[in-house]
């Protein structure tokens, strides 16, 4: 059986870890864009977690919709996963934002500088 890249990015760990709800070990890959909202199945569309739509972070997750959102563990239908940040307590490497990509990597995700923010409006053309 081949490992699932997105429990070898996350350690096989949950990467939410929300204090007093986290089992620890990650059950299942959870969706960012839900499957129902036309989600797909490449790893930066998903999360390692622990629980299920009823216990643990997952649990947590679909009970807190809006914090879920704030989080990037919820993304609306469309939205681009390999764009949308997302906190994670990854094992190793958080807690901090990330990207993650499709090959079952992730990136140190920063805030846009504020030069680049005042660029990215120059371009827009605005008078
Ligand atoms: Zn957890």
């Amino acid at each position: 059986m081949t490992r699932d890249p997105v429990f070898e990015r996350d350690g096989g760990r949950c990467a939410l870890q929300i204090a007093g709800v986290c089992l620890g070990r990650a059950g299942n890959a959870d969706h960012r864009v839900n499957r129902s909202q036309g989600g797909h199945g490449r790893p930066s569309n998903k999360i390692a977690e622990c629980g299920s739509g009823t216990t643990g972070c997952h649990g947590w997750k679909t009970h807190h919709p809006a914090e879920a959102g704030d989080l990037g563990w919820y993304l609306p239908a469309g939205a681009d996963t390999l764009a949308e940040p997302c906190f994670l307590r990854h094992a190793v490497y958080g807690p901090g934002w990330f990207l993650l990509d499709d090959a079952g990597g992730f990136a140190a995700w920063a805030l846009p500088s504020r030069e680049a923010a005042l660029a990215a409006v120059a371009c827009r053309g605005g008078s």
